[in-house]
């Protein structure tokens, strides 16, 4: 069963409106996406607040990930740079 949290509002629980739908394109086929919003605006801030709470907690958590990959591949290119020089200098 699939339920669309997206339609009720998370904080008061209220049937939520479609602002407006967004047709993007993923993965060569067209995603439509729904955005909508509280009726009550003054609920729908707190909700915006809350979710771009979230998104920049998550956003940190990727960052730091992307952040060890880098210093990964740093690590494994410097590791591949030492061979080809060691190769270079034996000619
Ligand atoms: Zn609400």
């Amino acid at each position: 069963m699939v339920i669309n949290c997206q339609s009720i509002c998370i904080k008061c629980g209220k049937q939520r409106v479609v602002v407006k739908t967004k047709k993007e394109r993923l993965n060569s086929s067209w995603v439509y996406t729904t955005i909508t919003a509280c009726p009550d605006s003054e609920c729908q801030k707190l909700v915006d607040a809350m979710l771009n709470k979230e998104k920049a907690v998550r956003s940190k958590i990727i960052e730091n990930q992307e952040r060890e990959k880098v210093l990964r591949d740093k690590r494994r290119r410097r590791s591949h740079r030492r061979k080809v020089v060691a190769v270079q200098t034996k000619k």
